[in-house]
C-alpha cells in the first residue's frame, strides 16, 4: 500500500458506532393480527386485555361430591355421614343444578358447581357410592372449589406489549378464548454465499474447494431470531452473476445477508458489485474477527449486510450486527445480547484498539460462572466455533488477561 493510499484509508469505526448506524436505518415491520401458532416466539405489539375471567364459572377442583359443608361437619371414618346422591354433574354439563338439603351431587373435576353447595368432598374421603354415599371426612366451606375470576379478571391487563409469546403465554391466550394477537410480520431474510471455491455439503469436493458452511450457519442463526430464512446456493465471484442472483431474490427479501467478497483480495465480488450503490458502505470496523463490513440498502431500500467470508467472522458479525437489526424489525428488546460476567480459566490475549470476540465454553461451576477459551484466534476455525457456547468480549483497551480475570461473555444459546 502506498503512503497516499494509507492516508486516504478511513480510520476503522468502533463496533458500537457501526451498530448504532445500522440500527438508525432499520424500520420495524408493521404489526398485524396473526393466529396464535403463527405468533409464537414473537413479542406482542400491543397490550392484551382479558376478555373474560378465569375460571369462567365456579367449578370443582376434584372428582367427588358437592355438599353443604354443615351437613358433613361431623363425618369421620368411624361415624360416616350417609346421604343420597341426587344426580351426576360432568365437565361440560350445561344444565343449571341445585343441591337440595339432605342430599349430595356427584361432581367431576371442572364441572360447574351447583347452586346451594359450598364444598366438595373428594371421592377419596367417601365409599364412592353412586346412589348413596358414605362420607368419612368433613369439608371446610369453600373446599375444593375453583372460584370464578380467582385466576384472571376480565378487563385486567393479561399480557403487556413486548411480552414474547412462548408456550405459557400462548396457553394463557387460548385459555381466555383469544385466537389471534398483534405481532410484527416475520422478517424474510435471504442468505447468500459467494465464492468460486464453495461446494454444497454432500457433493464431491474438487481440489482447492471447500464446503459452504456460512449459508447453513446463517440460515440457522436467522431462524433462531424468529425470522424466516431463504438460503441461496453460493454464487461465483462474477459481479454480474452475483447481481443477477441478488436481483432475483429481492422480491422476497426484507433483509439480505451476503458473505465473502468484502476484503482486500483481487476478486472481492460483493464489494465490486455493490460499491457503486449509493446507499451501500464498505468499511473497516475495529473488531476481531469481522473487520471488513458492508452495510446499506439495495433495490427499494432493502437492508443488506455484506459480511466477511470466514465462518467465525460471519457468525460473530451476525450476532453483533444482524441479530440486533432483526430484533428491531420485530420489536424485540433488548436488541443486543446482554453481557454476563465469568471467570477466565486460561489466559487470553488481544490486539489493542480492537474489540475481540473469542470463542468460549461457559459453565457455572462450584466457584461460579467460568469460561474456557476454545479454538484459537483464527476466524476459519469451525471446530472451535462448534465447541463454543459463548463469546468472550475483550474491550478495545485490553491487551491480554490472565486466568482468574473476570470477563464479559455473551451466552449464545440463551434467550434474551
Ligand atoms: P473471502 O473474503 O470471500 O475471500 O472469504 C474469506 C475466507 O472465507 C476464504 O477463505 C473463503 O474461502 C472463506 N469463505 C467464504 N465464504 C465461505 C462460506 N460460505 N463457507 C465457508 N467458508 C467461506
Ligand atoms: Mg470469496
Amino acid at each position: 500500500m502506498s503512503a497516499r493510499d494509507a492516508a486516504s484509508e478511513p480510520l476503522p469505526v468502533s463496533a458500537d458506532a457501526h451498530l448504532q448506524e445500522i440500527l438508525a436505518g432499520i424500520t420495524p415491520l408493521a404489526p398485524d393480527v396473526r393466529p396464535l401458532l403463527e405468533a409464537t416466539g414473537m413479542p406482542l405489539a400491543a397490550d392484551v386485555v382479558a376478555p373474560r375471567s378465569l375460571p369462567v364459572f365456579d367449578n370443582s377442583a376434584m372428582d367427588g361430591y358437592a355438599v353443604r359443608a354443615d351437613e358433613v361437619a361431623a363425618a369421620t371414618v368411624d361415624a360416616p355421614v350417609e346421604l343420597p346422591v341426587a344426580d351426576d354433574i360432568l365437565a361440560g354439563d350445561p344444565r343449571p343444578h341445585t343441591l337440595r338439603p339432605g342430599s349430595v351431587l356427584r361432581i367431576m373435576t371442572g364441572a360447574p358447581m351447583p347452586a346451594g353447595a359450598d364444598a366438595v368432598v373428594p371421592v377419596e374421603a367417601t365409599d364412592a357410592g353412586a346412589r348413596r354415599v358414605r362420607i368419612t371426612a368433613p369439608a371446610a366451606p369453600g373446599a375444593h372449589i375453583r372460584r370464578v375470576g380467582e385466576d384472571v379478571t376480565a378487563g385486567d391487563l393479561l399480557l403487556p406489549a413486548g411480552e414474547v409469546l412462548g408456550p405459557r403465554q400462548i396457553g394463557l391466550l387460548a385459555g381466555v378464548g383469544i385466537e389471534g394477537v398483534q405481532v410484527a410480520a416475520r422478517p424474510r431474510v435471504v442468505v447468500m454465499s459467494t465464492g468460486a471455491e464453495l461446494v454444497e455439503p454432500g457433493r464431491p469436493l474438487p481440489a482447492g474447494s471447500i464446503f459452504d458452511s456460512n449459508s447453513y450457519l446463517l440460515t440457522t442463526a436467522v431462524r433462531a431470531t424468529g425470522a424466516v430464512a431463504y438460503r441461496v446456493r453460493a454464487t461465483s465471484d462474477e459481479p454480474r452473476q452475483f447481481l443477477e442472483a441478488l436481483d432475483d431474490q429481492l422480491v422476497r427479501a426484507d433483509l439480505v445477508i451476503t458473505t465473502g467478497g468484502v476484503s482486500k483480495g483481487t476478486r472481492d465480488v460483493v464489494k465490486a458489485a455493490l460499491s457503486g450503490e449509493p446507499r451501500m458502505r464498505f468499511r473497516e470496523v475495529a473488531m476481531q474477527p469481522g473487520k471488513p463490513q458492508g452495510f446499506g440498502f439495495v433495490g427499494d431500500g432493502t437492508p443488506l449486510f455484506a459480511l466477511p467470508g470466514n465462518p467465525v467472522s460471519a457468525y460473530v458479525s451476525f450476532e453483533v450486527f444482524v441479530a440486533p437489526a432483526l430484533r428491531k424489525m420485530i420489536g424485540r428488546e433488548p436488541y443486543s445480547r446482554p453481557l454476563f460476567r465469568a471467570t477466565l480459566d486460561a489466559p487470553v490475549r488481544s490486539i489493542p484498539g480492537r474489540r475481540q470476540f473469542l470463542r468460549g465454553r461457559f459453565a457455572t461451576g462450584p466457584s461460579g460462572p467460568a469460561v474456557t477459551p476454545v479454538g484459537g484466534h483464527g476466524s476459519h476455525l469451525l471446530g472451535g466455533l462448534g465447541a463454543a457456547n459463548a463469546l468472550i468480549v475483550l474491550g478495545e483497551d485490553v491487551e491480554g488477561l490472565d486466568a482468574g480475570a473476570a470477563v464479559p461473555v455473551m451466552l449464545l444459546d440463551r434467550e434474551y
